[in-house]
């Protein structure tokens, strides 16, 4: 598989000349499979930078076809979709899968950001490619293209977030933005479906020292996606969703505070990244 950053930041866009390293775009990573076939994680504003690449081939002609996973609906993780060229297009098609109880419900959230009082083009009825929106249940894997998809919430706030295990030709990725854990810290829930993973991409919004002062916002801190990577043995850990606030310097050091964490639980054989816009991973 082939795995692309497209936006690697946690609650609202943050341009500017502190993050231009990392990047300062919203959630959204895509994923080629070892067939060929497209999929994308999350629809932030760094979609948009995506579709514009894919216009570049088959989207661009109307015979492009993706599945978009989203793991949740708050706007760091939709707010690209108006914005996603290949949506205009007409002959594209796209399958869209999300964690609502069905499929309406999550139709109802997608067309709320596009209601007229917030956006002219009123309804992705009206975008021009097939939108086919499905509603994904935990514990039911679906099939896409060459790989299996199984989904699982993690806590997050109010309403949970999917976390996404991919398996292809024997290789997995997990992707796991937006995890609230509670005081007894990474569950086993997450750490089972973590489970062994070639890469994974983990929340890691803030310091553990900024996180005691934002439990409320329900996201991971450092040192939670290190247990989780420690404890499901994965074999490397890119850290994702970073807080707004902070410049290239602040994730340098959770990088390296990161590396430091995995040294002091013994698990010197296990990669870092920090994911950054643009960066691309074979797993
Ligand atoms: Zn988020």
């Amino acid at each position: 598989m082939e795995l692309t950053f497209w936006g690697v930041r946690g609650s609202i866009p943050s341009p500017g000349p502190a993050t231009v390293r990392y990047g300062g775009n919203t959630s959204c990573v895509s994923l080629r499979l070892s067939d060929g076939a497209l999929v994308i994680i999350d629809c932030g504003t760094g979609a948009r930078n995506l579709g514009l690449s894919l216009m570049q081939g088959p989207f661009g002609q109307g015979k492009g076809h993706a599945t978009l996973l989203l793991s949740h609906a708050h706007w760091d993780h939709i707010q690209g979709f108006p914005f996603f060229t290949p949506f205009y297009v007409a002959g594209n098609s796209f399958t869209i899968y999300g964690g609502a109880r069905t499929p309406g419900l999550l139709e109802q959230v997608l067309e709320g950001q596009m209601a007229a009082q917030y956006f002219p083009v009123q309804s992705f009825r009206n975008m021009g490619a097939r939108l086919d929106v499905r509603a994904l249940s935990e514990g039911e894997p679906v099939r896409v293209g060459a790989a299996t998809v199984r989904a699982a919430y993690v806590p997050h706030g109010v309403t949970p977030a999917l976390a996404f295990r991919i398996e292809d030709a024997g290789r997995t990725l997990v992707y796991m933005s937006d995890a609230g854990y509670g005081a007894d810290g990474v569950t086993e829930g997450a750490v089972g479906l973590c489970r062994g993973a070639d890469l994974l991409i983990h929340d890691s919004t803030y310091t553990p020292e900024d996180r005691a002062l934002r439990l409320e916002r329900g996201l991971s801190s450092l040192d939670e996606a290190v247990d989780c990577a420690v404890r499901a043995e994965v074999k490397r850990l890119a850290l994702f969703h970073y807080d707004q606030d902070y410049g290239d310097h602040e994730v340098d050091q959770l990088v390296a505070r990161g590396r430091r964490g995995l040294d002091e639980r013994g698990a010197k054989g296990v990669e870092i990244l920090g994911a950054a816009e643009g960066l691309m991973v074979t797993i």
